[in-house]
């Protein structure tokens, strides 16, 4: 009886460390022949442990070693298959052939010297061949491996000359010292995610079950990655978020670590070689050595990678997304030294209950709303004509200061609901100063791509400017924070030839 349910068990877990493995294998996107090939061996092992009999020559020791061994051979197999895939493209299969060869060749090889005899020299001779058989798969594999390789740092170098053209090309725009404050929004390309993270918190996007929906779900849709760049008479050049770097766009294999590379998709990022960090500001007639000062609004990758185009600039964050929100380390290896953390006791500011005046003058005030992650900040720059209140990722768009119809995807937990608090004060600060217009991190909307970027042209939007910009904002929003009629958010399926799909207001 003990024993049937040992079997059963180890069944069980064998079972569940294959199907655990098929999971992430096809969330990662493994192609579906490699999947069929691993159910297979994954069915025989089933089949051969649950018939009487198999096994049943073997003494006790060697049966539970088997049956432990089989679970962990197969998690194994998951696990290359998974890390081989995102090292290379497709040298899988010979990789993986070449492996099962060697291993069975010296199998037959040990088991060939224990037996003595004819039958012995048999096996001796299978393991020479399979042995010779692995070398060659492994060759082929290592080739096929360098040429992938090979092909990367080709298109890489290709992006990296298409890149420093753009530079040589640009630097013909004068800047403009006339004493006021300019501030240029940045595009430095584009973020794929699935639609429920950017728009579904409130159709059961939050939590575990919110970060599994991102992995499995594909409804995506493309959202541009925004920075901001100040230039201020009296506090230099200044940047909120740096957006991505190029690197990350386009050499992801080779700019995440393994454990990252598991957790992301490889084309999470889009970017063309003008999109780069480095090729805006000389557009705008600046140099990325100039920039003095980034407030980072968080720690998230899709706002720090351009941190290692910056090494020389204070980076201003919470300390608590430092200490509990960095996910990947690489995108700060150059500014670790210099980073700055607000104190945020410079007293309460409007809803607020505290704030960092980071000049000490009033221009630029730091407001934590953490949510989104443990140290999200907002930034407020104040202009004579009004203010610029930079959203970071608190909110995504218009739509979602309607918060109580429209909600990104949150943590789930204390961390949803700091998050509603930080969008109901920000609702507050908007409602109380007209001046003020929200500028956000990834706004797909018509406010961006045409109110925004019109107004922020030639970087000072003035009274007029702010005013449109607002008055677009009541035609989206009741003064009570309600969607009017016409800006719910849909998703639209891609329509055939395309990936992607669109998201539409009606
Ligand atoms: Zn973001």
């Amino acid at each position: 009886m003990l024993k049937l349910l040992g079997k059963i068990g180890l069944l069980v877990c064998a079972l569940a460390a294959g199907a655990v493995w098929l999971v992430i294998l096809r969330l990662k996107n493994v192609p579906v022949p490699l999947l069929v090939a691993y159910g297979l061996v994954l069915g025989v092992f089933v089949v051969a442990m649950a018939w009487p009999g198999v096994l049943g020559r073997l003494s006790t020791r060697r049966r539970v070693a088997a049956f432990a061994g089989i679970p962990a051979g197969l998690g194994t197999l998951g696990l290359y298959l998974a890390v081989v895939y995102h090292v290379t493209d497709l040298p899988v299969l010979p990789a993986l052939a070449a492996v099962a060869c060697l291993a069975w060749a010296v199998a037959a090889l040990l088991r060939g010297r224990r037996t003595a005899g004819d039958p012995g020299a048999r096996r001796t001779r299978r393991a020479f061949l399979l042995g010779g058989a692995g070398l060659v798969l492994g060759v082929m594999s290592g080739l096929s491996v360098s040429r992938v390789e090979g092909r990367r740092r080709e298109v890489l170098a290709g992006l990296e000359r298409q890149r420093q053209a753009a530079v040589r090309a640009a630097g013909t725009r004068k800047r403009v010292a006339d004493g006021a404050v300019r501030v240029f929004p940045i595009h430095t390309g584009d973020t794929i995610v699935t639609y429920g993270q950017f728009y579904g918190g409130l159709d059961g996007w939050e939590g575990l079950n919110g970060y599994v929906r991102t992995l499995v779900d594909k409804a995506q849709i493309a959202v541009p990655v925004h920075a901001y760049l100040i230039d201020h008479p009296r506090h230099g050049l200044l940047l909120v978020d740096t957006g991505v770097n190029s690197e990350q766009a386009w050499d992801h294999d080779g700019y995440y670590d393994m454990t990252s590379r598991l957790l992301t998709e490889r084309d999470e990022y889009r970017m063309t070689p003008e999109q780069d960090l480095r090729v805006q500001l000389a557009r705008l007639g600046y140099d990325a050595e100039e920039i003095s000062t980034v407030f980072l609004t968080h720690v998230h990758d899709d706002h720090a990678g351009g941190l290692r185009h910056l090494p020389r600039a204070t980076v201003v964050m919470d300390r608590r997304d430092w200490e509990h929100g960095v996910l990947y380390p690489h995108s700060f290896e150059l500014v670790k030294d210099n980073l700055s953390f607000p104190a945020f006791d410079s007293g309460p500011f409007g809803p607020f209950p505290a704030g960092q005046d980071h000049f000490g003058d009033g221009s630029v005030i730091l407001l934590p709303t953490p949510g989104h992650s443990p140290g999200h900040m907002c930034v407020l720059l104040r202009l004579d004509t009004g203010g610029v209140l930079f959203m970071g990722d608190t909110l995504y768009t218009l739509p979602h200061l309607a918060v109580d119809q429209v909600r990104q995807m949150t943590i789930g937990g204390a961390d949803t609901v700091r998050q509603i608090g930080a969008a109901r004060r920000i609702q507050k600060m908007l409602a109380s100063d007209p001046g003020v217009v929200p500028l956000f991190a990834h706004d797909n909307t018509r406010y961006q791509s045409e109110l925004v970027a019109s107004a922020f042209a030639d970087g000072t939007p003035g009274e007029e400017g702010l005013r449109a910009l607002r008055a677009h904002m009541d035609t989206v929003l009741t003064p009570g924070w309600r969607l009017r009629p016409g800006h719910a958010p849909h998703f639209v399926p891609p329509a055939a030839g395309t990936a992607r799909g669109r998201v539409e207001f009606r």
